[in-house]
Parts: C-alpha cells; structure tokens; sequence
C-alpha cells in the first residue's frame, strides 16, 4: 500500500482491514514497518505502543574529491562519534548527532554543520579542507535496550511489528568482521590513518 493507512480495523475472522486514502485492503498478516511512525500505526491497528524514539541525525556530503578512493570502508571514530564513507566521487560525512522528535518530516538543523567541523578539527584533521556541498536530516528510531523489535504483536492478531531499526556498533563488529575477510586493508591503511593526524 503505497499510501499511508488511515485506519486498521480487526474484522474478527483472523483478519485485519487497513484503509488508505484510496482503497480498502484485508489481510491476515500486515507489518508494522513503519520507522519513526511504529508507534501511530500501532495505535491505529489498537495495539500496544512500545518505547520507540524517533531521533533526527544528519548526514553531509563533499563536492568531488580526487584523492578519495571508492574502496574506502567505513571508518568511524567511535570514540568521537564521527564517521566517514566514500560517497559518489566525493565523501558522506556524519557526526552522530542525535535528537529525539516526533515523526515527521525532520528539519535540518544548521548548527550541526558546525559541530561537523568542529569534531573533523578535532579528530580528523586531514579532513579540515573537505568543504560540504549538501546536508539533510533522517530518522533513526531507537528502542528502549538498543535493539530491534521484531515479533508478533501480543494484542493485536496478525500485526508483526518490524521497528527500532538503525545500525548499531554490533552490526558493524559484524559487517566488519565480513568485510575483513575480503578487503585489503593494508592497502589503504596508510592513506587513512594519515587523515586522523595533524
Ligand atoms: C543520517 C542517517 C544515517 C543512517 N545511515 C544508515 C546506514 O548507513 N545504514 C543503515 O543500515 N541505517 C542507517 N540509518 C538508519 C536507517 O535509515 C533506518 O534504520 C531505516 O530507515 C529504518 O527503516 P524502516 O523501514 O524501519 O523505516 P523507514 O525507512 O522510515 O520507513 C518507514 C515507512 O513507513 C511509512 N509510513 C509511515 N506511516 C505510515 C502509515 N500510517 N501507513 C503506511 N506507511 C507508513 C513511511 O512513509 C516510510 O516510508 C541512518 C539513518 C539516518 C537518519
């Protein structure tokens, strides 16, 4: 259902109607997949609401930059909270700011571009000259223990919930581990360390 449910109504034969702005669909299973809007589905379909918080963070990206290489992974400074990836030609830049509001349409807030540059003068000199060519602000919802919420709703029969979705140090321990096996990080090692000092 492209558009976002109006209504979702149990019809008690072990299915559930959802209503849209369009049309009326039954259905024996619908997912709650809904990020920052878990909760509002939930109380549309009657269910319990859990303690999700949507939390706006922002994401920077670099003009063209011809000395960064498409194979760079990921590198997060997860004592600083500041993180980097080669993006396009250029580099997607993050400095893990974090701010619970409520689900919408978040507004960029222009105050973390500075705390952008301040934690890349602190932590990532080599990066000072990087100008920003374009900012924006997402969601990432977070649950109460830090994990994700999957499972069948205990009131609402056929509502399975999919939410608390976001990355965390764990998945990437695991992402890394993965990738490790297949990137030469000696490679690059070098050329990377060399942006962290002054
Ligand atoms: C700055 C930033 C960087 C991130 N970087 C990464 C990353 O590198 N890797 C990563 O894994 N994650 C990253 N995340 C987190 C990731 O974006 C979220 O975890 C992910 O988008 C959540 O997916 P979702 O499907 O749960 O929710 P969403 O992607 O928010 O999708 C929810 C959907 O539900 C729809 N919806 C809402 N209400 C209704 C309704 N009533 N009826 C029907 N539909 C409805 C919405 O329109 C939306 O399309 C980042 C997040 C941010 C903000």
């Amino acid at each position: 259902m492209a558009e976002r449910s109006k209504a979702i109504r149990p019809m008690g034969v072990g299915e559930l109607e959802v209503v849209s702005n369009g049309e009326s669909i039954k259905t024996k299973v619908l997912v709650n997949a809904s990020g920052a809007w878990a909760n509002t589905v939930a109380r549309l379909a009657g269910a319990i609401e859990l303690p999700l918080h949507p939390c706006r963070r922002h994401l920077f990206v670099s003009p063209p930059l011809d000395w960064v290489d498409a194979s760079w992974p990921f590198v997060w400074d997860v004592s600083h909270d500041i993180y980097f990836r080669p993006e396009g030609e250029g580099l997607l830049l993050c400095a893990c700011d974090q701010q619970e509001l409520p689900p919408g349409d978040p507004p960029a807030d222009e105050t973390v571009r500075e705390l952008l540059a301040e934690k890349i003068q602190n932590y990532i000199p080599g990066l000072s000259h990087v100008s920003i060519s374009r900012g924006w602000a997402g969601f990432r919802t977070l649950s109460a223990d830090g994990r994700f919420v999957i499972g069948w709703d205990p009131k609402v029969k056929g509502l399975f919930w999919v939410a608390g979705l976001r990355r965390s140090r764990r998945h990437y321990k695991f992402s890394c581990r993965y990738l490790g096996r297949r990137v030469d990080f000696g490679r690059i090692r070098q050329k990377i360390r060399s942006l962290f000092t002054r």
